[in-house]
């Protein structure tokens, strides 16, 4: 094995090839950095610095939207996911089925703090 198979079995989830299957990842970076003239490693660092910063921003916006969404009113209900629409009649709120059905995605409860 060598030091190349080693170093991608340990950095599991970074093969190269798996990374191009799942949407060309990899070759898209290697061509970036051709194209850039990236060659040497602080050039390199250079560019994944900015990349995980804004991989850190965005990752912060997400969080805020999420708790937005979990702070906002419902407009067509009191909060509880049901709405009166006849005497004997409950409907499922829309508007807090749809949210729940974001936060359901982000991993998040309507009711969770973080
Ligand atoms: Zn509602």
């Amino acid at each position: 094995m060598s030091e190349r198979e080693r170093l991608y079995r340990f950095l599991e989830g970074r093969d190269p090839m798996q990374l191009d299957e799942d949407g060309n990842y990899y070759i898209r970076h290697v061509e970036a950095m051709t194209g850039e003239g990236l060659y040497d490693k602080s050039d390199i660092a250079a560019e994944l610095g900015w990349r995980d910063r804004e991989i850190d921003r965005a990752e912060q916006r997400e969080a805020e939207l999420v708790q937005s969404l979990k702070a906002a009113k419902c407009p067509q209900c009191d909060g509880s996911g049901a709405v009166q629409v006849g005497p004997d009649d409950i409907c499922q709120c829309q508007w807090c089925h749809e949210r729940d059905a974001i936060l359901a995605k982000y991993k998040c409860d309507g009711t969770a703090s973080g």
